[in-house]
């Protein structure tokens, strides 16, 4: 006997979210439908909340629920001659947290890849190109991309583009303290603040 439609449509729901294999789905769905329906309202209060609320922000793309910028683009103490390039909000929620980085950033939603159709139209990479050509002020671009093949090449695509706009800017990287193959997002605090302060040239 299966489980009944509507736990099953659920499951299959949590089924299609990031690291939830087909058993922890189950396990949710079960959780929700008898021993916590207290939960299960709250989720859908905030699940209507994200939706409604939630937004990219009309400079650097990161989620904001405010109406045009994010906060840090709000910011007047923010260094705006600073831009570092991330592949989501997530990283650069890590490098917030570091309280180190003090210019501001670009949110690429996603990474040159491809292996699987990525290419660079399908991420802000023309929008990080219009923010340097209309902002004169800005003077460095540092790429805070996971150290892997895609990180490397997508570093490499933006500067290059930049090269070609002829424009009196620096790119710069994390320092190459960074493991390869390891992730932003699980760095310890200590370990970026030490490569954003040792941060290295993109040739
Ligand atoms: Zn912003």
């Amino acid at each position: 006997m299966a489980l009944p439609r509507s736990i099953r449509d659920l499951s299959e729901r949590f089924s299609s979210l990031p690291g939830v294999g087909p058993k922890l789905s189950n396990r949710i769905a079960l959780y929700l439908s008898i021993s916590n329906r207290k939960l299960a309202s709250r989720l859908e209060d905030s699940l209507k909340d994200v939706t409604a609320k939630i937004r990219l922000c009309d400079n650097c793309f990161n989620v904001t629920d405010n109406e045009s910028l994010c906060e840090i683009c709000d910011d007047g103490q923010r260094d705006k001659s600073i831009i570092l390039v991330v592949e989501t909000p997530l990283e650069l929620y890590s490098i917030e947290e570091t309280g180190e980085y003090k210019g501001v950033y670009h949110v690429l939603h996603g990474i040159i890849s491809p292996v699987n159709g990525i290419g660079p139209d399908e991420i802000r990479i023309r929008e990080l190109l219009s923010r340097l050509k209309s902002d004169s002020d800005i003077k460095e671009i540092i790429f805070g991309l996971n150290p892997n093949l895609e990180g490397d090449s997508t570093s490499l695509y933006i500067t290059n583009e930049i090269k070609d706009l002829d424009l009196d800017i620096k790119t710069t990287r994390l320092a190459k303290g960074i493991p390869t193959g390891s992730s932003i997002e699980y760095m310890s605090s200590q370990t970026l603040s030490d490569s954003l302060r040792r941060r290295d040239g993109v040739e």
